[in-house]
């Protein structure tokens, strides 16, 4: 390295001791890509991303950056060029009086929840430990009480970022606007090197609860018809999940859970007994109608669905298509589903405030994933496709994904408008014409 690239934080050249530790590390996925990138740096401070984005246009390098490495594809290690890993950098200030936060990247979002719920804040952040800011907020960020406060990005007021030339800039609807249009929804097809987002935060739930029901895979049709029923009554405040997995026993069956984060106890109770409106109600294997939990039960509850170290793999779609278009892949999905904790989410989300003009412009009433898991790499070829041949085998009922979950490299599928595509395409010329950051995986 020469003195104009003197980093503080450590660097790894191929090869090198250390290499494949700091490589590896960046997935959170224990199915860590066979990619393999040139270098990679450590920053510590925001001095070391922009040197490192020079160091990268003085070579002719590409850039793939990580901050908390949850996408699910490891979407930042590429072949060649630079991995600029930002994970050090996480930085959080709270402003509870002025309702503002800034992040950095690699600031874990429940981290961040707990310091807002301390002073009596929130913000809409992921539903699991360990997500972090950087690729959660730029994909869109679909957290808790997303349906309050719509997918997070919309809470994002500006980003500081290092562009394709090395320059630190910050990009806002009044300053870089076409730039800070493409940072809310691009996700890992994003241009430019964020340090630090500016958030809106709001006033923390007075209420939280949840509830359980587990039924037996005889039910799944009356279930899933009921819940797409009463899915557009459901208030904001609950999110209204089905699940398909195995249970202790390695039975399949369904699951509904409907954490509220409420306002009064009123709107709480409210919307939980709708839960027990379910016509095979009586049929439930399980039913725990209300459980008073805190912020942290929440996020463990979630967690034990995700568990660490292990094999995943993942796709998703939007949809609107009714319960009986649906069936035949709901009912594939039940008779192929491997063991526990893989799972099928069904999710509610019609119904939220209106979007503002950004890069983030695909979703639906409904929002299906599959999560394949396991923990043997002897596996990977059983279980390594199910999540993307369920997710094809559905392709006809969907709308597009979210890029939350993607897997674009091994199925493309409509993740912006084509209107939206076109002008990321656009501002990407603008902004980084020598292709510096990688793009979307599976897209040249
Ligand atoms: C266990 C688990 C639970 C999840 N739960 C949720 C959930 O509840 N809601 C939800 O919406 N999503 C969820 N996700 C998906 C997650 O939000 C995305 O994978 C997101 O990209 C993760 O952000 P990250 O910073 O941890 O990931 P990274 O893998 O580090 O980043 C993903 C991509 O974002 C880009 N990027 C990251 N940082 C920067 C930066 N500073 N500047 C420019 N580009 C950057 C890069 O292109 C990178 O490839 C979950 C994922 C996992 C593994």
């Amino acid at each position: 390295m020469t003195k104009d690239f003197r980093f503080d934080g450590a660097t790894f050249t191929r090869g090198s001791d250390g290499y494949e530790a700091a490589r590896s590390a960046t997935v959170w996925n224990a199915r860590t890509p066979e990619r393999y990138p040139e270098l990679i740096v450590q920053a510590v401070s925001e001095r070391d991303v922009a040197t490192a984005v020079r160091l990268a246009g003085a070579e002719g390098m590409s850039v793939g950056i990580r901050a908390g490495g949850h996408s699910w594809a490891g979407s930042h290690v590429r072949d060649g060029g630079l991995l600029l890993d930002v994970s050090r950098l996480r930085d959080t200030t709270i402003d509870a009086e002025g309702m503002r936060a800034t992040v950095q990247p690699g600031a874990p979002g429940s981290e961040t929840m707990q310091a807002l719920i301390d002073q009596d804040r929130f913000f809409p952040g992921g539903h699991c430990v360990g997500v972090c800011f950087g690729g959660y907020l730029l994909q869109g960020g679909f957290g808790w009480n997303g349906r309050v406060h719509g997918p997070a990005c919309m809470s994002v007021e500006a980003i500081d970022a290092v562009t394709a030339d090395g320059e630190q800039i910050r990009a806002s609807e009044t300053e870089n606007a076409d730039l800070f249009w493409a940072a809310r929804g691009s996700g890992p097809g994003f241009f430019a090197a964020v340090t630090r987002f500016h958030l809106r935060i709001y006033e923390a739930p007075e209420v939280t609860a949840n509830a359980v029901y587990t039924y037996p895979l005889e039910e799944l049709e009356a279930v899933f018809e009921w819940a797409a029923e009463i899915g557009p009554e459901v208030p904001r405040f609950m999110e209204l999940m089905l699940f398909i997995h195995r249970d202790q026993a390695g039975e399949v069956e369904v699951a509904v859970t409907g954490p509220v984060l409420a306002a009064t106890e009123a709107e709480a109770a409210a919307a939980l007994a709708l839960l027990e409106t379910c016509p095979v109600r009586d049929r439930a294997k399980l039913a725990v109608p209300r459980v008073d939990v805190g912020l942290a039960d929440l996020y463990a509850g979630v967690h034990a669905n995700y568990p660490d170290d292990h094999r995943y793999c993942v796709d998703n779609m939007w949809t609107h298509a009714p319960v009986a278009e649906l069936l035949p892949g709901l009912e594939r999905i039940a008779a192929t589903i491997p063991s526990a904790p893989s799972h099928m989410l069904w999710m509610n989300w019609g119904d939220s405030p209106e979007r503002p003009d950004m890069a983030y412009s695909v979703e639906d009433e409904t929002y299906i994933a599959c999560y394949g898991i396991w923990a043997d790499p002897a596996d990977d070829r059983r279980y390594g496709d199910w999540a993307t041949d369920n997710m094809r085998a559905m392709e006809a009922a969907a709308s597009g994904i979210q890029l939350a979950d993607e897997n674009l490299r091994n199925r493309p599928a409509r993740f912006v408008t084509e209107a939206n595509l076109a002008r990321l395409d656009e501002v990407r010329a603008k902004w980084d014409p020598d292709g510096r950051f990688h793009s979307w995986l599976g897209r040249p």
